[in-house]
């Protein structure tokens, strides 16, 4: 589906990156608006982090980590229908902790399982809570955060040791919020997340946003760095810059520090090996999750293939490290940024431009928004 660019043509915008906002954003300025766009990417596939492809079992993967979509927004769901069919998201996570399995995040069978209290609800399950808790009214970082939540004995059986492997900084290093976005529940729903649509695209999310840009006023050129096109193929109405703001100004001011991972996936003999698609592992071994993605792909095959995540500090950018300091240092990126959209209408957005952790669907929303500014700007 690739097209020959032509490097003499123009194009009204040039779009880098080919994740889920320069997808939709593409989309959007061609169908929309009627503009010739240039998509391209340095990769050799489109969907950004969200790719998923075949593993040489047959079974789907996710390549960069596994992808539960999840919204609150209707309008959202029904945009992207365009694009794909959908299938129930079985989002369902367990805890490895003392040689059980644990239904995270907490809810009332986890406080029931771990205390052996029998039959818990929500009432006792509150007090038991208070009796817990230690009094901190404002936490200051994410070890007290949680510790003022659910106390000394969950906090160590769940968090310490996940968060250590996860960031290499201990949780009292880290902002209230890195631990903060993970609900406690006083019900025994055990769905990861609590988002009124929880769905998968049914045949993949490679195959709803290869089905975005398949648009005659869009040309995609996969395996091309921004670099590569900047000077030479002109956006006569705005660029868009989705890959990662401090490598577009060369680093001069620095670089920003990501958390990198890899994931090793390995072939079973069985159908399932797993109760869920994902289980934690924050006491016990290198790896901080394995994932059995076949449970919400929903595949019919005699294998499976269990994702084995490792946390490292070299390598792809996958989560901006909640520090202070790197903040700090992206706020001068982004006073650059500003100036350059003033200077140039080149836009910075997605989560490689803003160093920012977006989940796909607050993501394509925030691509929605600028894609309407530029349309204020520009759509004429
Ligand atoms: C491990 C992990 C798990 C996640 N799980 C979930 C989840 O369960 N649910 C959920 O909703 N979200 C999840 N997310 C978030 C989701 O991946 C992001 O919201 C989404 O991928 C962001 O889209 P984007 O377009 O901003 O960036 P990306 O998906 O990163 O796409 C950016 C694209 O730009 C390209 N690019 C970069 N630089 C250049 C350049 N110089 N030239 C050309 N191309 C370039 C890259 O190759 C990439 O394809 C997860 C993220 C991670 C890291």
């Amino acid at each position: 589906m690739t097209r020959k660019t032509d490097m003499n043509q123009e194009y009204d915008v040039i779009i880098a990156g080919a994740g889920p906002v320069g997808c939709l954003m593409a989309e959007r300025f061609a169908a929309d608006l009627n503009w010739k766009v240039l998509l391209i990417d340095k990769r050799n596939h489109v969907a950004g982090n969200c790719f998923d492809t075949d593993h040489e079992s047959g079974l789907m993967i996710h390549r960069y980590g596994p992808h539960y979509f999840r919204s609150n927004n209707k309008a959202l769901i029904e945009y992207l229908s365009q694009f794909t069919d959908w299938i129930p998201g079985n989002y369902i996570v367990k805890s490895s902790t003392n040689g059980e399995l644990y239904p995270f995040p907490i809810n009332l069978l986890t406080l029931g399982q771990f205390f052996k209290i029998a039959d818990l609800d929500a009432e006792s399950a509150q007090k038991l809570l208070e009796e817990k808790r230690e009094k901190i009214d404002q936490p200051a970082n994410s070890e007290e955060f949680v510790l003022s939540r659910v106390g000394k004995e969950m906090y160590e059986a769940f968090y310490l040791g996940y968060t250590l492997k996860q960031w290499s900084i201990h949780p009292k290093d880290l902002a209230p919020s890195v631990c903060g976005r993970i609900p406690v529940r006083l019900n025994k729903d055990e769905r990861y997340v609590d988002h009124e649509y929880q769905l998968t695209p049914a045949k993949g999310f490679t195959a709803m946003f290869q089905k975005m840009v398949e648009h005659p006023n869009i040309d995609l050129q996969l395996e091309t760095d921004y670099d590569a096109v900047k000077n030479k193929i002109k956006a006569t109405k705005a660029t868009i810059y989705t890959g990662p703001i401090d490598e577009y100004f060369d680093c001069q001011l620095g670089k920003l520090p990501w958390r990198s991972l890899e994931f090793d996936f390995v072939e079973k003999n069985v159908a399932f090996e797993q109760p869920c698609v994902q289980i934690n592992y924050p006491n016990d071994h290198d790896y901080t999750r394995t994932v059995e993605i076949k449970h919400v792909t929903g595949q019919v095959h005699p294998k499976t293939v269990i994702s084995y995540e490792y946390p490292k500090a070299e390598g792809d950018p996958y989560y901006p490290i909640p520090m202070e300091k790197n903040q700090q240092l992206y706020l001068q990126y982004k006073k650059l940024a500003d100036q350059e959209t003033a200077d140039h209408n080149v836009y910075f957005c997605g989560r490689l431009a803003e160093y920012k952790y977006y989940n796909t669907d607050e993501v394509l929303e925030l691509a929605l928004k600028t894609f309407e500014k530029i349309k204020t700007q520009h759509g004429h």
